[in-house]
């Protein structure tokens, strides 16, 4: 048995169906740092994993809000701070009906080593709620926002724990949470990013997920000795904040992002997407992907319940470029056959751990240039930390100051990341090494801190 397995015997009994997603990434990591545990036995003398894989604590609670018909409704909110090794608890919010402590545990074991590569003073945090904003009024949003608030503030704080934004957790709710915050602890302190500008959020903000992806993927290429995006068919799953951001970027690039999808289907247009008609529809009017057709006839939809038995149509289309920008493994191992199959080069990860497992082993065997969610997404959080020195010094970045950290940020990451790899006898395995490059930030500060 090998140093890997020999550690993840160990943790057998966080393996259970709620935990499932946060055993795949824990797994991942395992595997990927052995290299690191063989070389170095400070690791397991000082226990690292096992003070890694258990958050530092979750706080459950209720909920209370009333509806537009005045009848109470009650929730679940969560707040997983994991671990504060680097810096204050840091990581989004997801509001969605699939939110349970298991997949807030993957998110922000997955968001420690992500805030770690960043080499920015940032912890590891994650939280939600079952709470499911589609169909709700603005007025539902706001309530179900202050009961959430209500029980979360005893827990934050601009130096202890700072949430942001994910799935179905945009401006409109930061700004509910953030007045609720304002109200109940009479402070105007940066305790949560994604703001809206005009109320202390950060210029390029919202934009800086998707961008940054697309940024790590042209030094990706350029390391890899690839041809760049420019010109490009690249393909985009999701029409969320990660998604249209990535895609917007790399129109401006050149490239011709030709997909996206949402919840209910599928989109492809050939000829490129239509930016302007897809945010109207999605940010906007919070639609379906299938009003876009109405004004692109010659664009194809395809509604969920017409997709194949296995894979999805998005990872079907013949594309350079990747981007899957949707949810956590939506990315299948038929989904990985046909990229191969169609001559993609490079898969970028916007989502978090939106490819499984078998659908990464065919990536890395094939060399496809494979840049991990923890790398590739860094951008939203490396801007939510630029966000937190704004707010701590009472002073606003221009958009292109912001634009340029956020690219050499995004350099730096992947250049670390292939570093690393090649340092420890992986090269071009950006898993292995964003991997290794980030457990060992924090666990060099964990032991250097002391139990
Ligand atoms: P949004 O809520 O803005 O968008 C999510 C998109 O994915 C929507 O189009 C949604 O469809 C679609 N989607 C969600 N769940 C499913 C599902 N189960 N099946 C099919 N489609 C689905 O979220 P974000 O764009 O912010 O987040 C997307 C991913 O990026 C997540 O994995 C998130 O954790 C990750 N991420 C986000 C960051 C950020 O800055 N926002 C930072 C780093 C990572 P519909 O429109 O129908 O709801």
């Amino acid at each position: 048995m090998g140093i890997a397995e020999k550690e993840i015997k160990k943790f057998e009994n966080h393996n259970c169906a709620e935990n499932a997603v946060f055993y795949q990434a824990m797994e991942e990591v395992i595997y990927s740092i052995a290299p690191l545990l063989e070389s170095d036995e400070k690791y397991i003398k000082y226990a690292i994993l096992e003070r890694l894989v258990v958050p530092d604590r979750i706080i459950k609670f209720k909920v209370t809000w009333l509806d537009d018909n005045n009848k109470i409704q009650v929730n679940t909110g969560y707040r997983v701070q994991f671990n504060n090794a680097l810096g204050p608890y840091k990581g989004g919010l997801r509001f969605h009906p699939t939110v349970n402590e298991g997949i807030l545990k993957f998110l922000g074991f997955e968001q420690i080593l992500k805030n770690a590569l960043t080499g920015l003073p940032i912890g590891g945090a994650k939280g939600g709620s079952d709470f499911d904003p589609k169909g709700k009024s603005d007025f539902e949003i706001m309530k179900f926002c202050s009961g959430f608030m209500t029980e979360l503030h005893k827990y934050i704080g601009a130096r202890m724990d700072v949430p942001a934004g994910d799935i179905g957790v945009g401006a409109r709710e930061i700004g509910y949470l953030y007045g609720e915050y304002k109200k109940i602890t009479s402070t105007y302190e940066g305790v949560m990013t994604g703001k809206p500008f005009f109320f202390g959020g950060s210029l390029m903000r919202p934009e800086a997920t998707g961008y940054g992806a697309v940024y790590f993927t042209e030094s990706m290429l350029e390391i890899e000795g690839k041809e760049p995006l420019t010109g490009k068919i690249c393909t985009v799953s999701g029409a969320g904040n990660v998604a249209l951001h990535a895609i917007e970027k790399l129109q401006q690039i050149g490239a011709i992002p030709v997909s996206c999808s949402d919840s209910k289907g599928t989109l492809h247009d050939a000829r490129g997407l239509d930016l302007k008609l897809l945010k109207e529809i999605k940010l906007k009017r919070r639609g379906s992907l299938q009003e876009y057709v109405k004004s692109h006839s010659e664009a194809k939809y395809i509604p969920v319940d017409e997709y194949p038995q296995d894979g999805h149509p998005v990872w079907d289309i013949p594309c350079y470029a990747a981007f899957p920008c949707a949810t956590q493994n939506e990315l299948c191992e038929t989904d990985a056959k046909n990229l191969i199959t169609n001559g993609c080069v490079s898969v970028t990860e916007g989502a978090n751990m939106p490819s499984r497992p078998e659908a990464i082993e065919l990536f890395l065997s094939h060399k496809i240039c494979f840049a991990p969610a923890k790398a590739a997404n860094a951008g939203g959080v490396a801007v939510s930390e630029f966000e937190m020195s704004q707010n701590a010094s009472m002073s606003r970045w221009s958009f292109e100051k912001v634009d340029t950290k956020l690219k050499e940020t995004m350099q730096m990451i992947c250049k670390r990341v292939a570093l690393t790899a090649k340092d420890y006898g992986v090269e071009g395995n950006y898993v292995d090494g964003a991997n290794i490059a980030g457990f060992k930030k924090v666990a060099d500060a964990m032991i250097a801190e002391g139990i």
